[in-house]
């Protein structure tokens, strides 16, 4: 069963089209954009995983944030502003203008409609790891911002997360020297359609950038050797 390597984070592009809808200038933007994203975690997916499929969104999540809900009743991060459609900065400050529904509706379609139906497609019979990046001080719109903060934070679903598997990924990474997390800060991880599921959520502190060796280099190797499940665990 072949790994499906999921970065929903990774990119700061704010299409031309949609620039409009953002009331922060372009120095502002960009710095949210940056801040907001999970940098350099689809590089870090190919230098982990150089054989596996690697699915990640193409826009920044300040456009559309394909991890959330879809409708906000669902979405509790919808309450701070950071629901599909952001209307909060980091700092939740006033983001977006009004946008009608009509206008959600196409963001939707396009960034988001499209992205789930070649997750789903790619999530089939596979193991899919959902791979993040996260801030050491919390974000003002964090829900948890009391939470644990581990270097490697993993968050599971009780039905694509065999508790085995979860274990044996755990036990990996505090072999490799890393503080470990099961669901802190952040808990769950999506569910596409795969066999299993797992999100790996990095501190952005031991996860630096591609050019500050050893770091770079002690994360990749960790998540290149990370246990994959092999077999149909006892349910
Ligand atoms: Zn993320």
């Amino acid at each position: 069963m072949k790994p499906l390597i999921h970065v929903p984070h990774a990119s700061t592009v704010i299409p031309r089209e949609v620039r409009e809808q953002f009331i922060l200038n372009d120095e502002e933007l960009t710095a949210e954009a940056i801040e907001s994203a999970d940098l350099h975690t689809d590089e870090l997916a190919r230098a982990a995983w150089p054989s596996a499929r690697i699915l990640t969104a193409n826009v920044s999540r300040l456009v559309v944030d394909v991890e959330r809900f879809a409708d906000d009743s669902e979405e509790k991060m919808a309450n701070f502003g950071r629901g599909m459609v952001y209307t909060a900065t980091h700092l939740g400050n006033p983001l977006r203008r009004k946008i009608t529904e009509s206008e959600k509706n196409c963001l939707k379609l396009k960034y988001y409609e499209d992205h789930w139906q070649k997750l789903k497609q790619e999530a089939k019979n596979s193991v899919l790891v959902d791979l993040h990046s996260y801030p050491k001080i919390p974000w003002v719109v964090e829900p948890h911002r009391d939470c644990y903060r581990p270097e490697i934070d993993i968050g599971t679903d009780e039905l694509l997360s065999p508790r085995e598997w979860i274990i044996e990924i755990k036990s990996h990474f505090e072999k490799n020297g890393f503080t470990v997390g099961l669901n802190t800060p952040y808990a769950g991880v999506i569910n596409a359609g795969s066999d299993f599921a797992a999100m790996i959520e990095i501190r952005r502190d031991v996860m630096s950038n591609p050019s500050d060796y050893p770091r770079w280099g002690r994360i990749v190797g960790a998540l290149a050797t990370m246990p994959m499940p092999k077999f149909t665990y006892p349910t």
